[in-house]
């Protein structure tokens, strides 16, 4: 006998997501399948299994059971002991009983998985074509949990009792469905009803059928999904597309498309290995993915941008509805809401609210607890970019490197998210929407009383931002039994920055975005910093220029236009084409009264100004527009050359950069070229800048983050200068860039700060 056959007995901890994701049965078939005595059960602690067997086999259990978890589980730690050897006979799943047993890890939802695809389109299959089919390894999770513990009775499944044969598999650990929480069948499971906008039902033996004859005749239709509803219209039509935008109020924010199957998506986009691997996988979210011309979606489904939002069928009802007929055409799918309000999940609700939108209304039974938006990924330099977290990705933790105080960090007003750490997790709420809304602002309420109570979480201390104009400050500040802790815009951001990668040593921060409230009261955006989670300091920024009318200027680029080339020439303005389309007088009136037009050196606003001047977006209808169609531009221009431009000890001069541009522009340089040298310049001043600060302080790390790091061209040419520099680069890839990030770095600041005053 050698040592590999001698009997032994192993105890194995497993933490990670392994709670609630099929890991038992996982475990139990694997010990069958190898010959192995033991048990498999839940604690507090994770999973815990002893094994006995032949030391050889146990070896090989592990293997396998660290190379092939079940989809939606990943195990972060495994503890193996040896113990006195039991003498069992056979492999048990011990049920879990007690209430302490909770499990406080939550998977997110999960697309459609292959099994349960083959079922729903084998017309023998008693789910054939049933919409609401799941199993352990897909299906709403995070969106339908009330409470914990993670079990039927405390999700909104608890409306249906499962019938024999569906208890029957969810009792059994050699099924796909044991334990699986949403488990359901036509027999007893929910339905879906069809109704016109008044609520009323339509009689129709395929409500699916229907439902899609009723798009393909230019029908708007309301869908309840999965973290909400969406509206849908045939993507092919301009007609049907037009109307939706009138009646949504939304002018030209481009909408995702819904494609039948990644060849259908080939056939709209071009799509890239990572990107196949991203709109494929279980988190399933919209891919950002550069169009194919003259493919046959209709142009205003997202004018004015070269890429398009797409998303391929994640539940069995999208599935359905995209595959009941052959030729199912590319679907609009946007977030079933009012303008900035956040989508609705409720029937009535939806009824109520999308009344006037939507001509018809595909509902159904499951309640949805928590809405989760569609998330947004982009590849750029081959790396996932996360710009939406959303459903797929929330509640899953941020792993940390190390533990900590507890802490809530409720974020900014934009793209809000809010965090909570604890231990070594990080959990980054769905996004909530812009907070200036007052149901965003409730949701983001909502979201907090949730995540506390379903993971167990009790702040030592709370973070938000330093602007006292926010909601979630003002929260925050509302909340008078906890200590709270102000955090300077971009200071969260380069925290969020290190936290995603786990850095601790100072950085180096390229932080450019729209605007953040400074530690001077102006208002910030374009920042180089050195810091860390203790603290930071401001090494360079751009120079601070007029934002004439403050917040509306935002929308208006061609006023923040005028502010700059005011502040640039004074009187002496020169004469250019865009200025022709306006009345800018009293514009420079307000600058040069200095009437609500706050200083910014923001590097979203410089963007703005640029093009705008260069005859680009004089007026915008959604956030980031003019600096995503001047960066379009570029992409139609080659070359390698650079403005001239001017940094004066630490400030970059704005002013010899609009100087130059209007040389370009006397010149008669059209869009495209002044954008792609503009792009070259920034890039080679953010380069230049942060070699300095390396040589300065001997950092070699460079943390970049900020909304304008969703700009490709910019991204990729700066990872690619400071990497040719030899300077270690992290841009965000889990984490959005934008504000919908900045929870994470607050509450890791926050972390800190309590940490230190406690030693
Ligand atoms: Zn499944
Ligand atoms: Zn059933
Ligand atoms: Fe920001």
């Amino acid at each position: 006998m050698t040592i590999m056959d001698s009997i032994i007995r192993q105890r194995i901890k497993v933490n990670g997501i392994v709670q609630g994701v099929g890991f038992r049965p996982f475990v139990y078939n694997l010990a069958i399948k190898n010959n192995l005595n033991g048990f498999v059960s839940n604690t507090s602690d994770g999973v815990v299994i002893e094994l006995e067997g032949a030391a050889g086999v146990v070896d090989q259990f592990l293997e396998s059971m660290s190379d092939s978890p079940p989809p939606l589980s990943s195990i972060l730690s495994l503890d193996a002991n040896y113990i006195q050897v039991a003498n069992d006979c056979g492999f048990k799943i011990i049920t879990s009983k007690s209430n302490n047993e909770i499990s406080t890890q939550i998977s997110p939802d999960a697309a459609i998985c292959r099994d349960c695809l083959n079922e729903i389109s084998d017309v023998d299959n008693r789910r054939f074509e049933y919409p609401f089919t799941n199993c352990t390894n897909c299906g709403p999770r995070y969106t339908i949990i009330k409470e914990l513990p993670y079990d039927r009775h405390l999700t909104t499944m608890s409306d249906f009792k499962m019938c024999s044969q569906c208890k029957e598999e969810y009792d059994n650990p050699m099924d796909r469905r044991f334990h699986a929480q949403p488990n359901a069948c036509p027999d007893c499971g929910p339905s879906l009803t069809l109704t016109a906008r008044d609520g009323k039902s339509i009689a129709s033996s395929d409500k699916i059928s229907t439902c899609i004859s009723l798009l393909k005749s230019g029908f708007i239709v309301a869908i309840k999904g999965l973290g909400g509803f969406h509206l849908m219209v045939d993507a092919t039509n301009s007609n049907a597309v037009s109307r939706l935008r009138t009646r949504k109020n939304r002018e030209e924010k481009p909408f995702a498309v819904m494609a039948k199957n990644l060849d259908h998506a080939r056939d709209l986009c071009h799509i890239c290995g990572t990107e196949e691997i991203w709109l494929t996988s279980i988190q399933s979210p919209i891919m950002l993915l550069k169009s194919i011309e003259n493919n046959n979606i209709a142009s205003n489904v997202a004018p004015g941008s070269e890429f398009l939002g797409v998303m391929l069928p994640y539940t069995p009802l999208h599935d359905l509805l995209m595959n009941c007929i052959v030729d199912v055409p590319p679907l609009v799918m946007t977030s079933g809401n009012l303008s900035d309000e956040p989508i609705c999940i409720d029937n009535d609700e939806a009824l109520d609210q999308l009344g006037d939108i939507a001509d018809y209304f595909l509902l159904h039974d499951r309640r949805i607890h928590i809405r989760a938006d569609d998330s947004v990924v982009m590849i750029i330099n081959n790396k996932p970019r996360v710009i939406r977290r959303s459903r797929g990705f929330a509640p899953a933790p941020v792993i940390l490197k190390n533990n900590g105080p507890s802490v809530l960090a409720v974020g900014g007003d934009l793209k809000n998210t809010i965090c909570l750490l604890k231990n070594k997790n990080a959990r980054i709420s769905q996004h909530n929407g812009d907070l200036e809304n007052l149901k965003a602002y409730e949701t983001f309420q909502q979201t907090i009383h949730h995540l506390k109570d379903i993971f167990d979480i009790q702040p030592d201390i709370l973070a938000c931002d330093m602007h006292p104009g926010y909601f979630s400050t003002q929260w925050a500040k509302s909340i008078s039994y906890l200590p709270l802790f102000e955090v300077q815009h971009h200071h969260a951001h380069l925290a969020s920055g290190m936290a995603e990668f786990g850095l601790e040593n100072p950085v180096i921060g390229i932080i450019m975005d729209g605007t953040g409230y400074g530690l001077d009261k102006t208002i910030w955006g374009g920042e180089f910093l050195v810091g860390d989670y203790h603290g930071f300091q401001r090494i360079n920024k751009f120079q601070n220029m007029p934002l004439p009318g403050g917040d509306a200027a935002i929308k208006s680029p061609w006023r923040t236009a005028i502010g700059y080339l005011f502040k640039t020439y004074g009187d002496s303005l020169p004469d250019l084409p865009f200025m022709m389309l306006h009345d800018y007088e009293p514009v420079i009136q307000i600058v040069q009264k200095g009437i609500n037009s706050p200083l910014t050196s923001s590097c979203g606003r410089l963007f703005d100004a640029v093009s705008a001047m260069c005859g680009g977006k004089q007026e915008i209808r959604y956030e980031g527009q003019a600096a995503i169609e001047f960066m379009n531009a570029a992409a139609a221009a080659g070359g390698r050359s650079c403005l001239d431009f001017e940094i004066i000890g630490d400030v970059v001069s704005v002013e010899s950069i609009i100087r130059s541009i209007v040389k370009c522009l006397k010149m008669d340089d059209n869009l495209s070229v002044i954008s792609r040298k503009f792009h070259n310049t920034m890039i080679k001043i953010f380069t230049q800048v942060a070699i300095q600060i390396s040589k300065d302080t001997g950092i070699n790390d460079v943390v970049l983050s900020g909304g304008v790091f969703q700009n490709r061209i910019l991204l990729s040419g700066v990872n690619a200068a400071l990497e040719k520099n030899g300077l270690s680069v992290f841009s965000h890839e889990q984490i959005p860039t934008n504000d919908g990030g900045i929870s994470l770095g607050q509450a890791m600041i926050a972390r800190n700060k309590l940490h230190n005053n406690k030693n």
